[in-house]
């Protein structure tokens, strides 16, 4: 079905299966005679998607009973808000490893004091801060496991003295994670999990009711968990679509398998970034993110910057352009990324390489 390579960073690419499956959906879901966007999320059979779309979650990640998972809208930017309402008391300390982190960080300084553990700015965040101390005397530690503008990512679950938070929007199932380790994972669908218009959070259950404010009912973690994600109506079409992406990933083989694929589509092309005169990596090695592999022409080549993208335009390529803060080039290599994808945009830069070097 696929007619291009699409490296978007999201929206992004999703399976064909899950595409296809909605499209079934919304001519009749399930036997309804009506489309899936037509039925009450009250009914039986839209109930079942939800409990079909949490159980799947509970299943590939191994969330733990003490954890809950809910589905919101508003995306990933308006739970940079939900986390300073359910968690911020006194002081909270984020890691400033990009854009994302600093605009989460400034929601919780709207709200009360939060500061910057450590910080890669000075570098253009190519890097993840190391060696500094998380302090033991705040409400929660704030990390992006992956930084999808600059291409770093922390691949592991860190051990943490408070609660620690993690937005993981454009990582989440891509590898498994010991879910126990964090009062709360979220993030927006449509990096990895499905399409924009529904965010996802794992929340602790004893992690919340800790904070004095009064938190807007829209905002209360508690009341999505209470309610079932279902205390107002919730994103149906954004949800039906997560959940076959879901179906499909159990499908592959879940989580684990999927990241020994995405280590593999990764390793190749950052292989041939090192090996091709005319391409760099622009993040340090050991942080390179495995899901957002950014790079730039090697000095002396610049000038050939768009020259490369017509030209892997025209082979297919689609989103290979960098973010402007970064510039050159970013290929987004989520899970639904085909090993064939990545390989012909390796071959695409061997190609240009024979032209130019
Ligand atoms: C895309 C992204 C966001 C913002 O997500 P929205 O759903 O658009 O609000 C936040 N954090 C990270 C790491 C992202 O990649």
């Amino acid at each position: 079905m696929k007619k291009v390579h699409n490296f978007n960073a999201g929206p992004c690419i999703l399976p064909d299966q899950a595409i296809e499956n909605a499209i079934e959906a919304l001519k009749d879901f399930a036997g309804t005679g009506m489309a899936v966007i037509e039925v009450s999320h009250r009914s039986k059979e839209w109930g079942a998607v939800m409990e079909e779309c949490r159980a799947l979650w509970k299943e590939l990640l191994n969330i733990p009973d003490t954890h809950e998972v809910v589905f919101l809208g508003g995306g990933a930017s308006l739970q940079f808000l939900y986390v300073a309402m359910n968690f911020l008391e006194h002081r909270a300390g984020y890691l400033e490893t990009g854009v994302w982190a600093k605009k989460a960080y400034k929601e919780a300084k709207g709200l009360g004091d939060a500061f910057a553990v450590a910080s890669s700015a000075d570098r253009n965040f190519s890097y993840i801060p190391k060696g500094y101390e998380i302090p033991e005397d705040i409400d929660y530690f704030h990390i992006t496991t992956n930084n999808t503008i600059y291409g770093t990512e922390i691949r592991y679950d860190m051990n943490c003295p408070v609660p620690l938070i993690a937005d993981m929007s454009s990582d989440i199932m891509s590898r498994p994670v010991d879910v126990s380790k964090y009062a709360l994972i979220y993030g927006g669908a449509q990096k990895n999990v499905g399409p924009a218009g529904v965010s996802f959070a794992i929340i602790r259950k004893d992690a919340l009711g800790k904070v004095s404010r009064y938190i807007p009912t829209m905002l209360d973690y508690r009341v999505h968990i209470d309610g079932g994600s279902m205390y107002n109506t919730p994103p149906v079409f954004p949800i039906f679509v997560m959940k076959e992406t879901l179906k499909w990933l159990k499908g592959t083989g879940g989580v684990e398998a999927i990241s020994k694929i995405n280590e593999e589509k990764a390793a190749l092309l950052y292989g041939e970034i090192d090996r091709n005169p005319l391409f760099t990596g622009t993040a340090e090695k050991e942080d390179r993110s495995i899901m957002n592999v950014c790079f730039v022409m090697a000095p002396g080549y610049e000038p050939l910057q768009d020259e490369f993208l017509e030209f892997a335009k025209g082979k297919g390529m689609v989103g290979i352009k960098g973010h402007r803060s970064v510039g050159g080039f970013r290929a987004s290599i989520y899970n639904a990324c085909p090993l064939e994808s990545v390989q012909a945009l390796v071959d695409c830069m061997q190609e240009f390489e024979k032209m130019k070097a």
